[in-house]
């Protein structure tokens, strides 16, 4: 297992290496993934439970508090922040934290994930107070189709709005997020491809993970990038893009010059556990460093019983260093994947 040094001394990190979060595996963060409300406006069938429990409020970190957290793990090279849910947008003012998070010393861009619900009125709210790029999930272009998988009604237009909306806004980079499961949207994925190529945008692909709350997820349902990779080079001539270290999803352009792009996130299949770089923090407080594995740290009592910042920068140290090895070994491992969490109380 490769110790701190090694890490150090690599040429990638330079002489920058040496408040780096840093893991026993010779990982290292720079990017955060934050939970805003665990709560959401849809209920997706790979994501929420029949009945969710939601979190009370007090319970649910602040903004003051998520945006304490995210300074102290910028000095330690967190670059990226990234926010999630739940539904991030049904959370109140949730473009105040954009705002609060942009400002931090070290902190390059903050993006988020949203089902696009509220994008269509909050697209230019988001511009404004300085979020940079958007990933929209979208999972089916049918009507019915996507309101069976999100448990809404008449949902498709208004998203497809948002879409728009974020585009006019110039909220950069725009991406489709898609899961897909077998004998459900799978038939979709040369109309997806479609949007890619003739809509100027980045698709990606993901497998579905074992993260659903009604626990129906089995090997069977899952899709396989390589599937999905296969099925859109039928259509489109494809070239692989080179991927970049903390990439979560292999990508490819159209060799014909479209602006699009196609990703798929291959977790399931083809994990990149060897160089991930993220750290997650749940509504709640809890820190978590792997999403397949049950391991969290809870920060909320520090933050809220007069702990200070170098405290709480060592208890993120002893967090990040004890994050598992990843899916990649469990599944070399022949570890039976099971379910950890319902997603939408880690946001992907
Ligand atoms: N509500 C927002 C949304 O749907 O985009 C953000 C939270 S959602 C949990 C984050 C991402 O996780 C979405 O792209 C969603 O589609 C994806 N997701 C949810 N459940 C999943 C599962 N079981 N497997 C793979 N991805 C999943
Ligand atoms: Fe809500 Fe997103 Fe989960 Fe769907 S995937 S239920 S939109 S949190």
């Amino acid at each position: 297992m490769p110790g701190i040094s090694d890490v150090q001394d690599s040429n990638r990190l330079g002489g920058a290496a040496s408040n780096l979060l840093l893991d026993s595996f010779g990982r290292y963060a720079a990017k955060l993934r934050v939970s805003v409300t665990d709560r959401c406006n849809f209920r997706c069938h790979f994501c929420m439970p029949d009945k969710p429990v939601w979190l009370d409020e007090r319970s649910v970190l602040s903004f003051e508090e998520i945006a304490r957290v995210t300074a102290i793990l910028a000095t330690m090279g967190i670059r990226r922040v990234r926010l999630s849910g739940g539904e991030p947008l049904v959370r109140p003012g949730v473009e105040g934290l954009v705002r609060m998070l942009t400002a931090l010393e070290g902190i390059e861009a903050v993006s988020m994930t949203t089902n696009g619900a509220l994008l269509k009125e909050k697209a230019k709210a988001l511009k404004e107070n300085g979020l940079s790029g958007i990933t929209v999930s979208l999972h089916s272009l049918r009507p019915e189709m996507y309101a069976q998988i999100t448990g809404t009604k008449n949902m498709l237009d208004r998203v497809l709005d948002g879409i728009r909306e974020a585009k006019a806004a110039g909220l950069f980079p725009l991406k489709i997020n898609c899961v897909v499961t077998r004998g459900c949207n799978d038939s979709e994925i040369l109309d997806f491809a479609m949007l890619a190529y003739e809509g100027d945008v980045t698709v990606r692909f993901i497998e579905y993970m074992p993260f659903d709350g009604t626990k129906f997820w089995e090997r069977g349902l899952v899709v396989s990038g390589r599937e999905i990779v296969e099925k859109v080079a039928s259509r489109y001539d494809l070239v692989h893009l080179e991927r970049q270290y903390g990439d979560t999803s292999r990508k490819y352009r159209f060799k014909d010059g479209s602006k699009g792009e196609i990703g798929v996130i291959t977790s399931m299949t083809e994990p990149f556990c060897g160089d991930c770089d993220r750290i997650r923090l749940k509504a709640d407080g809890k820190v978590v460093p792997c999403l397949f594995s049950t391991d969290e740290y809870d920060l909320r009592s520090l933050l809220r019983n007069g702990t200070a910042d170098d405290e709480i920068a060592s208890f993120l140290r002893k967090a990040f260093w004890l994050k598992s090895e990843g899916v990649e070994s469990m599944m070399k491992r022949k570890v039976e994947l099971k379910h950890v969490r319902p997603m939408h109380t880690i946001g992907g």
